[in-house]
């Protein structure tokens, strides 16, 4: 087998890309997955269609990324989403850009996109070997040497660990990554759920499991302060709340979790009227409707599976007529409809989690070339590196370019 000049290991979107730039460069290339098949992560992506990036600014995918967004600049500006688009249309993939900037393939399947990294793969003579589990790596004097138990060991001049997050776990990402890069002296920030669902306290919520409410507005509340969401998509679970809107603050919320004991969220269902709007909207309602009963005059106002607990909150006789509620009762009824609370316990765990926060601190990172600062001649891309995005194809987007970024500096180092 010899030696190769680089060895990558993990064939998610990272990965791949990273094998492929390497290949370009003619070097000779080995890519290893623990998995019988390439990208199983790709596939579940998007609900199978692949958000696979975004039309957005270099400059809003820097903020998206929050703190670690700087870190991420360099690999950006080495392949970037129009990049990644050209890529992919060079192979006769045209794509399509949905709401909020998203780019999926017009196919809407994320086979497609499977499909043209093999195809690269192929053109580039990467070596791909199915069923290798790296179990560590030892570094020899002029290479690493890569352990795969009964599988034998591989060696390689550079390598790139591209293992994912520890999220999804029967996709093949299962943390190892973490612990092999520990071994060889990385510090890895602590691992937590990110763009995961949340927990509720009350169970009026739980019976309300399945409904979905859209362009809706909620609002996390901790110690006078607040998150606030964008208008979206929000939906009632068995365990808590789940949706577009919930799993982009999730990371944030649950950082909070940790040092303040309660969180309370508030949805707004009305977030197009002002208070003083909804007032008159109830009382022309009510007025010229006097005679219905409470229950039915909220058919307009609200879904259908919502109403008899909304009633119940606000301790009110569903069989009322609108014209036997006082003006107190309408005013309760406004600021539920403007804050309708619930308390948030806890989130599902890291292996529900669409994205894994932390990994390898980026401070052990060149940002320029991937390569950590402790082990010259190892790389690292994708997820398993500190620092994630909300939902849009950013997370997709960064695999792609620390891969790209990483097979190219390792190719030419
Ligand atoms: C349900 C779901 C939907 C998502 N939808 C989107 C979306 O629409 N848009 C978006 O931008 N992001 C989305 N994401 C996030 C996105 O999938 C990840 O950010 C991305 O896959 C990370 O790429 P990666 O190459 O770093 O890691 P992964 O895709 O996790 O790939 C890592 C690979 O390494 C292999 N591996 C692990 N350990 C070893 C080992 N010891 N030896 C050999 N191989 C190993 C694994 O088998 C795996 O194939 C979604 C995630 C999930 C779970």
């Amino acid at each position: 087998m010899g030696v190769y000049d680089i060895a990558v290991v993990g064939a998610g979107p990272a990965g791949m890309i990273a094998a492929i730039r390497a290949g370009q460069l003619k070097k000779k290339v080995v890519l290893l997955e623990r998995n019988d098949v390439l990208g199983k992560k790709i596939l579940l992506t998007g609900k199978g269609r692949c958000n696979v990036t975004n039309i957005a600014s270099l400059d809003a995918f820097i903020e998206r990324f929050g703190k670690q967004g700087v870190f991420l600049r360099s690999a950006f500006l080495a392949f970037f989403n129009q990049d990644l688009i050209d890529f992919l249309n060079k192979k006769g993939l045209q794509l399509k850009i949905e709401r909020q900037g998203r780019v999926f393939p017009i196919t809407y399947r994320a086979y497609s996109i499977v499909k043209i990294l093999k195809e690269y793969l192929v053109e580039n003579k990467v070596e791909v070997l199915y069923k290798m589990r790296l179990l560590d790596i030892k570094r020899k004097a002029d290479c690493f040497q890569l352990h795969f138990g009964s599988k034998g060991k591989i060696n390689a001049k550079k390598v790139i660990l591209s293992t994912g997050g520890a999220s999804y776990k029967i996709t093949g990402s299962t943390g190892d990554g973490f612990q092999i890069a520990r071994s060889l002296g990385h510090a890895i920030v602590p691992l937590s759920p990110a763009l995961v669902p949340l927990r509720t306290g009350e169970l009026w919520s739980k019976k309300l499991q399945g409904l979905s409410l859209r362009n809706i507005r909620i609002t996390f509340e901790y110690d006078k302060k607040k998150i606030v969401s964008d208008l979206g998509e929000f939906m009632f679970t068995h365990f808590g709340v789940s949706g577009p809107i919930v799993l982009d603050l999730s990371a944030n919320v649950i950082s909070k979790l940790k040092e303040h004991k309660q969180i309370r969220l508030f949805i707004d269902l009305k977030p197009g009227l002002s208070h003083g709007q909804l007032e008159d909207r109830l009382l022309k309602e009510f007025k010229s409707q006097g005679k219905v009963q409470l229950k039915n005059i909220m058919k307009g106002l609200l879904p259908h599976k919502l109403i008899p607990i909304f009633i119940c909150l606000l301790s009110l006789n569903p069989e009322t007529r609108a014209n036997q509620i006082t003006q107190r009762q309408r005013s309760s009824m406004i600021s539920l409809l403007k804050a309708l609370p619930l308390t948030i316990t806890g989130s599902l765990p890291i292996e529900e989690a669409m994205v894994t926060g932390g990994g390898i601190s980026t401070r052990e990172i060149n940002p320029r070339t991937m390569e950590s600062k402790i082990i010259p001649g190892l790389y690292f891309a994708g997820e398993i590196i500190d620092g994630c995005a909300s939902s849009g194809g950013y997370n997709l987007q960064q695999a792609f370019s620390t891969g790209y970024l990483a097979g190219e500096k390792a190719a030419y180092a």
